[in-house]
C-alpha cells in the first residue's frame, strides 16, 4: 500500500520537560539529512497523540521496520515523523486493534489498497473460523458437563436406534473402486482412498473403526473412544502407505458416526461429507478439508468458482497424510458430538456424489425416498446419470426411538 503525504498542519503536543524524546519540540521546517526539507515534522509525542499509538509502540514499530520515523536526530536520537505518515500509523493502529500480528501488518502495509483489503478480509475470515471451531468445542463441553449432571434422568429416556443402508459403486469411468461404505447398528462410515493401494487405505481405516460395533463403550466416553479408534485407523493407513515408494501419496478420507443411546460422535477428515435431514431441511454438518474450501473460507473464491476449479479435489487434510511438507505428524480430524433426534436422517457420501449431483437434487432424494436402501440406490444412480466420473459411496441412516427390545445396547451396557 502506498501513502501520500498529508497536507494538514502538524499538531504539536503540549510542552514537557526538555530532554524527553516524547515531548521534544521539533523546529519546522527541518532540513537535517536534507530529506525533510519543507515538510513539517512532529515529535514522537505529538505523532503518538495524533495516531493513537503510544510512543512505546512507535519505538517498537521503528525497530521492526514497520513505521520508521522520517528523521532520527543524529545527536539525541529523537524520532520525528511527518504528517504524511499519519495514515499509515492509523492503519497500523487499527490492524493492531483487530489483533493482527505485527509481521502480517507489515505485509498488509506493503500492499496496494485493494490487495490490502483482500488480506484483511482473509485474515478476518480465518479468525472467525477459529472462533467458530472454539464455539463448537465450548458447546460440546457445556453439553458434556450438563449431561454428567442429569445422567440419572437420561436412563429413563428411550434409546434411539437406526435403520441404515450403505452402497458403494465404481462409477462409469474408474477401473477400480477405492471407496468404502459401511453401515452397522452403531457405526456408519464412508472412506475414499487415493493413491496406489488407496482401496486398502480406505478399507483399513473403516476396519479399524468396526471393532467399535462390538466393544462396550463407557457412557460419556464416546468421543474419546472414537478418537482412539481413528488414531488406529491412521496407523492402518500409514501401514498401507509404508509399502509404497512415495510416502504420503496414499491415504483416505474418513467420515464416520458412532452411536450410543441418543448420542452420536462424528469424525471427519477429507472431502467426504455428512448431512443431516431434520424437519425437512438438509444441513451439511462437515466441512471439506480441501484447498478450494479454505479459499472460499478466506473469501478468495466463490462457491461457483470453486465448482469448476481445476484443483477442487486437492485435499489439505486426509488420513495418512502428513500435516505439512516439513511436518511428519498426522493431520488432525474433526470430532463432534451430536444429539440424535427421533425422525432425523443422516447421509454420508463420498465426493463422487457431491461433485456431480447438485445439493438440492441430493436433498430431494433424501427427503422423498423412504427406505434407506432405496435412497442410497437412487443417489448412486444420480451420480452415474451425471457421468459417474468417480467412485461413489452413500450411507443413509434413519433415527427412530426403539420400541420393545433394543436393537443395540445403549451406552454403558
Ligand atoms: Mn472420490
Amino acid at each position: 500500500m502506498t501513502f501520500t503525504l498529508g497536507k494538514g498542519p502538524a499538531s504539536v503536543g503540549p510542552g514537557a520537560p526538555p530532554g524527553d524524546e516524547e515531548a521534544a519540540q521539533v523546529t519546522a521546517p527541518a532540513n537535517a539529512m536534507g530529506k525533510a526539507a519543507g515538510v513539517e515534522l512532529m515529535s514522537i509525542g505529538a505523532f503518538a497523540k495524533a495516531s493513537r499509538l503510544s510512543p512505546k509502540a512507535l519505538r517498537l514499530y521503528d525497530e521492526l521496520g514497520l513505521l520508521p520515523p522520517a528523521r532520527v536526530d543524529p545527536f539525541n536520537g529523537y524520532r520525528s515523523y511527518t504528517t504524511g505518515q499519519l495514515e499509515r500509523a492509523r492503519l497500523v493502529a487499527w490492524l493492531r486493534r483487530l489483533g493482527m500480528p505485527l509481521a502480517r501488518i507489515r505485509e498488509v502495509c506493503a500492499l496496494e489498497p485493494a490487495a490490502a483489503a483482500r488480506e484483511v478480509r482473509a485474515y478476518w475470515a480465518r479468525e472467525e473460523a477459529g472462533v467458530a471451531a472454539r464455539r463448537e468445542l465450548a458447546a460440546f463441553l457445556v453439553d458434556h458437563l450438563s449431561r454428567k449432571d442429569d445422567s440419572a434422568m437420561s436412563s429413563t429416556t428411550a434409546p434411539l436406534g437406526i435403520r441404515y443402508a450403505a452402497l458403494s459403486d465404481t462409477g462409469l469411468v474408474r477401473e477400480r473402486n477405492q471407496d468404502t461404505a459401511y453401515a452397522g447398528a452403531r457405526l456408519l462410515a464412508v472412506a475414499d482412498g487415493y493413491g496406489e493401494g488407496g482401496e486398502s487405505a480406505a478399507a483399513g481405516a473403516v476396519d479399524a473403526l468396526r471393532r467399535l460395533e462390538t466393544d462396550g463403550i463407557p457412557a460419556g466416553n464416546l468421543l474419546n473412544v472414537l478418537e482412539d479408534a481413528v488414531e488406529l485407523a491412521g496407523l492402518a493407513v500409514r501401514g498401507v502407505a509404508a509399502a509404497d515408494a512415495e510416502p504420503g501419496k496414499v491415504g483416505t478420507t474418513l467420515t464416520a458416526m458412532l452411536w450410543t443411546g441418543s448420542q452420536l460422535a462424528l469424525v471427519h477428515i477429507g472431502d467426504s461429507r455428512a448431512y443431516l435431514l431434520r424437519d425437512g431441511e438438509l444441513f451439511r454438518i462437515t466441512h471439506d478439508h480441501t484447498l478450494v474450501q479454505s479459499l472460499i473460507d478466506e473469501g478468495r473464491l466463490t462457491e461457483a468458482e470453486a465448482a469448476s476449479h481445476p484443483q477442487r479435489s486437492l485435499l489439505v487434510r486426509a488420513l495418512g497424510a502428513p500435516a505439512g511438507p516439513h511436518d511428519d505428524t498426522p493431520t488432525k480430524a474433526d470430532f463432534h458430538l451430536h444429539d440424535a433426534r427421533d425422525g432425523d436422517r443422516y447421509l454420508l457420501c463420498s465426493d463422487g456424489l457431491s461433485t456431480v449431483v447438485a445439493e438440492d437434487e441430493v436433498a430431494r432424494v433424501v427427503r422423498t425416498v423412504a427406505a434407506p436402501e432405496d435412497a442410497v440406490r437412487a443417489l448412486v444412480a444420480l451420480a452415474n446419470a451425471a457421468g459417474g466420473p468417480d467412485n461413489v459411496s452413500c450411507v443413509v441412516a434413519d433415527v427412530s426411538s426403539i420400541a420393545g427390545p433394543a436393537e443395540f445396547s445403549p451406552s454403558g451396557d
